[in-house]
């Protein structure tokens, strides 16, 4: 419901945080030799290499000079790419982290563990080979048809040259598949399915009608036709493949114990285990029961003047959730209140000095474009680092192909009180605020290699934080819906760690959501499935607003009557997309490091 769109790598954004500070207490001069020496290294230099292997991943942050490429995914290929982290690693290892400024001190540590976290993931993770949902060329196809950056008859030179590996992709795909899960597997048949149509008519069309040279429209339509037959020959693999898993025995999605710390450690960089958050989403859950079974109390007898309450609390809880969700608008009237909300949640910002906006980089409410739609109802589109004056949307998907009852449920769950919540969480001052500020920090590193953490946990802590500036007035049904909100995030945690680590079935999977955070079955059903085929990035959304909350918390216990919610908001975002662990030690330059 709340995924930040900036394009998937092809590998997971990964990374280790490692003690390099022990020598923390001596500042490191503003702008040193080495530091100049960094730059130098790990400027467009480094990049311009780093692109060149991975050119998707360029397309999505707007960087189109290797678009042309689209790499084979074969064993040569992965080995280039470990070649390209030891070399790398290498080099940054030379320069000593505690002798460069704050933001290269922070590059520094995202560069290193990208490094350690893609050759754990190529040589330990190995999900190239059990993951078949990893091979679809049909994305960045799209962005290259759909984003106007170049003249048509450029675009159109890239995509001929794209095209013409498309056969050899999907070679390499069945060649690097092994023994993988049937959950996986049928994901990529489904997935795959779905490219068709990206080189379908309109691709053809857009080539037949260009100014191209016959000769060159006659090759595009051969490539085009060959890229369809390798797909659809893929799906149909795939298919015999999930077949012969079903005889055969497959590997389980389920990722155990090992795999999922060290996954987590790359990729939430929280400092702490896996398990201790575990717990203390499980702490935080009974606390927001109990929060949640006072606001019932005092609610219940205007919802339900002649009704004795139920005695079991959640039992409660959710009956009263239940009537509360009745007020909501229309399914045609959600795009003109979205659009109604964001100047009202701009001034309250402003007005409450929580953050500055910047009136310059306006957010535009706009119908999620058809290629887009699937995923999210809303999301925030942003301009990448190479692009950093494009517009900012924010995504909001009609609720035109949905049937009366699909759109019903959904406008219930984003009621009068809720859908405040997700445009808080989205726009302001959740993501799109965050984003602007974090493409003010002149480092392409922090928001080429950022920390989902950081971001998810913004979002979710904008959300709290609005609530307590006294958005929608303290009443206690906005407290409740927010807290149902939080029991998402909080059980996204639970259900994650105990799916993957603690074998937790199906069955348990499901009642954790519906039960214990109120969520429609058909919520719980698309929650079991993306639990399936994705681990630890359920888990970020929590473990980034904990320590973001925490921070803050303790800095006001510190500063007492110094604490500047808006000085804190902003030095706090001045970072760009960096691990909270890595930007509280920016901040507070004596603390020392708690790594792993
Ligand atoms: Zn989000
Ligand atoms: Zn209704």
């Amino acid at each position: 419901m709340h995924r930040l769109v900036r394009g998937a790598r092809t590998l997971l954004p990964i990374a280790l945080l490692v003690p390099v500070f022990a020598d923390a207490q001596a500042p490191a001069a503003s702008h040193s030799r080495t530091d100049t020496a960094f730059e130098r290294e790990f400027g467009d230099k480094f990049l311009a290499a780093y692109w060149e292997l991975n050119p998707d991943y360029a397309i999505s942050v707007g960087f189109y000079r290797v678009a042309d490429r689209l790499l084979v995914p074969d064993d040569a290929s992965r080995a280039a790419e470990l070649a390209f982290v030891d070399r790398w690693q290498t080099r940054l290892r030379r320069i000593k982290p505690e002798m460069l400024n704050d933001s290269n001190r922070a590059d520094w540590v995202l560069l290193d563990n990208e490094f350690e976290g893609t050759r754990w993931a190529l040589t330990q993770q190995r999900s190239w080979a059990w993951n078949p949902a990893n091979y679809n060329v049909a994305e960045p196809f799209a962005v290259l048809m759909n984003t106007e950056y170049a003249p048509l008859e450029q675009r159109l030179r890239t995509i001929l040259r794209r095209l013409e590996n498309v056969p050899a992709y999907y070679a390499a795909a069945k060649g690097s598949i092994a023994r993988p899960t049937r959950e996986h597997t049928q994901l990529a048949a489904e997935q795959n399915r779905g490219a068709l149509a990206v080189f379908g008519e309109e691709m053809q069309k857009l080539a037949a009608g260009s100014a191209l040279p016959e000769r060159e429209r006659a090759l595009f339509e051969q490539r085009r036709l060959a890229a369809l037959a390798a797909i659809e020959d893929f799906v149909s693999w795939l298919e015999q493949l999930d077949q012969q898993l079903d005889r055969e025995g497959a590997r389980p999605f389920r990722l155990g114990r090992e795999l999922y710390e060290r996954k987590f450690a790359y990729n939430i960089q929280s400092g702490n285990t896996a398990e201790a958050l575990y717990k203390r989403a499980l702490q935080e859950m009974e606390r927001l029961h109990t929060r949640m079974d006072l606001l019932a109390d005092q609610l219940w007898p205007k919802y339900f003047p002649n009704l004795a309450p139920p005695a079991e609390r959640l039992e409660k809880i959710d009956q009263l959730i239940g009537r509360m969700s009745e007020q909501h608008v229309a399914r045609e009237e959600l795009l003109d209140e979205v659009r109604r909300q964001i100047p009202e949640l701009e001034k309250w910002v402003t007005d409450k000095q929580l953050v500055t906006l910047d009136s310059e980089k306006p957010l535009e409410v706009r119908v999620t474009p058809e290629y887009k739609r699937g995923v999210a109802i809303a999301s925030i589109d942003a301009p990448g680092p190479y692009d950093p004056k494009a517009n900012t949307y924010y995504n909001v998907t009609p609720l035109d192909g949905f049937s009366p009852e699909r759109a019903e449920s959904f406008l219930r769950e984003y009621n009068r009180w809720m859908l405040p919540i997700l445009n808080i969480h989205e726009a302001v001052p959740g993501h799109y605020v965050q984003l602007v500020h974090a493409n003010k920090s002149p480092s392409r590193i922090k928001t080429i290699f950022g920390n989902g953490a950081m971001i998810e946990g913004w979002a979710s802590y904008a959300e709290r934080m609005m609530l307590e500036s006294g958005y929608g007035d303290h009443t206690a049904e906005m407290w409740l819906i927010y807290s149902k909100w939080s029991l998402r995030s909080v059980c996204n945690t639970i259900l994650d760690y105990s799916v993957h680590v603690l074998d937790m079935s199906e069955m348990d999977g499901k009642k954790l959501l519906t039960r214990f955070a109120f969520q429609s079955t058909e919520e719980a059903s698309a929650k079991w499935r993306r639990v399936q085929l994705t681990s630890v990035q359920l888990t970020s959304y929590f473990s980034g607003y904990s320590a973001i909350y925490d921070f803050r918390e303790q800095l006001k216990r510190e500063l007492g009557e110094q604490f500047d919610l808006r000085r804190f908001h902003e030095q706090f975002l001045s970072y760009g997309n960096a691990p909270v662990i890595l930007i509280r030690q920016l901040m507070k330059p004596g603390e020392k490091a708690t790594a792993p």
